[in-house]
């Protein structure tokens, strides 16, 4: 489904952030890229939707290398989801996320209903729609977040330390809730942390990254605890 291919980012100041990569990942399941900060995995992350471009080798979503795609529909099928959820403070919580089914010209009104559909799905019922994003905690920022990336119901949902920024308890709900998601809608879901534990809660295949860009192994979770 998403396939790097000696895949490598070199950026402008001569850092090697990503050295060529050779990952598959598998459609449908959850897979991790783990490791301390600054061993290119949001790098990694971002070369799929094209906000990074590789330098070498290529990356290809579905067989099609991404830098022969329009960055634009590319991305209409690739969710993003961040630390920071990045919502716009002054829309609706609904307003945030029925900005992806306007764009893609639904009605206002069935963007709405889209938009309600979604967020009831990760666990916001009709109550908080009309709400602002100050209004809610961090951990129903980031449900808002994950709400407006599967707007589109996007085949890949791409997510960078969506987590981090919420506490502990709350992170473990969003970890049940996300594994719950994805028991029901099956997407491909790269996800990035720092956190081993994180890793293997949530990976149906753990890929470990180490400094300079390099990638140490490749496993389940089970595989990786034991050895
Ligand atoms: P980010 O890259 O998202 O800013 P960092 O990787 O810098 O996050 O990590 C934030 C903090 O977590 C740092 O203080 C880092 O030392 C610490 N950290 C790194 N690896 C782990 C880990 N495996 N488990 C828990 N904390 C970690
Ligand atoms: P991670 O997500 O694992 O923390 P990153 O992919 O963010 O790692 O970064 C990998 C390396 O590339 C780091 O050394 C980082 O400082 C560097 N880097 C990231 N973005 C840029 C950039 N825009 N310009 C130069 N160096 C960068």
């Amino acid at each position: 489904m998403i396939r790097f291919e000696s895949a490598t980012k070199r950026y402008p100041d001569g850092t090697t952030a990503v050295d060529a990569l050779d990952l598959e990942v598998p459609a449908g399941r959850v897979t991790v890229l783990v490791g301390p900060s600054g061993c290119g995995k949001t790098t990694s992350l971002r070369m799929v939707n094209r906000m990074v471009e590789p330098t070498a080798g290529r990356v290809l979503v579905d067989g099609r290398d991404v830098m022969a795609q329009d960055p634009a529909r590319l991305r209409l099928g690739i969710g993003y989801v961040i630390q920071q959820a990045g919502l716009f403070p002054h829309r609706t919580v609904v307003d945030n996320v029925a900005t992806v089914p306007r764009l893609l010209g639904r009605s206002r009104r069935d963007a709405r209903r889209r938009a309600l559909e979604v967020l009831e799905r990760v666990g916001l019922p009709g109550a908080y729609a009309d709400r602002y994003p100050v209004q809610l905690s961090g951990g129903q920022q980031q449900r808002v977040g994950v709400a407006r990336a599967l707007a589109a119901d996007p085949p890949v949902l791409l997510m960078d330390e969506p987590f981090s920024a919420v506490d502990p308890v709350v992170r473990g709900q969003l970890q049940q809730e996300l594994l719950r998601l994805q028991g029901e809608l099956g997407k491909t879901i790269v996800f990035v942390t720092h956190d081993i534990d994180e890793a293997v809660v949530l990976g149906d295949l753990v890929a470990v990254f180490r400094e300079g860009g390099h990638l140490a192994q490749v496993d389940t979770p089970q595989r990786l605890l034991e050895s």
